[in-house]
């Protein structure tokens, strides 16, 4: 069971996983829309997430060109997880945000071509220059 919930406490959320995948996005909106080098994101089956508080979305095209969704608390900013339509059976975690943000392992990163030198992990990481292909 994962849980978690924003800076001031207002929104809340948990799934019952399973972890399908966790990796840091380096892609210039991510670096954007949370201030910082790279985000680290877990997804999770939209099916097994839920959440209570005050959300406020944010909808910007993504590399997809289909618009990625940034949720975060309308209270006190915290941006807590996303809702990419390019994906819509799936909720994609942004891990600070958990309760037990330790357990989480990612093994790739993704969008490397946009990352600044300053924000390289020490962590051994498959890395993709963009977003990879299946
Ligand atoms: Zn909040
Ligand atoms: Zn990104």
């Amino acid at each position: 069971m994962l849980t978690g919930h924003c800076l001031c406490g207002a929104v809340q959320y948990n799934s019952q996983g399973p972890t399908l995948f966790s990796v840091i996005c380096h892609c210039r909106d991510c670096q954007r829309a949370s201030g910082s080098g790279g985000v680290p994101v877990l997804g999770v089956p939209k099916t097994s997430f839920s959440y209570s508080g005050p959300v406020k979305q944010s909808s910007v095209r993504g590399g997809s060109g289909l618009p990625a969704v940034r949720n975060f608390c309308s209270e006190c900013g915290s941006l807590l997880f996303g809702t990419p339509e390019s994906a819509p059976d799936m909720v994609t975690i942004y891990v600070g945000s958990l309760d037990d943000s330790a357990s989480f392992s990612p093994t790739d990163a993704l969008f490397t071509g946009q990352r600044p030198p300053w924000a390289k992990l020490a962590a051994q990481l498959v890395e993709h220059a963009a977003f990879p292909e299946r």
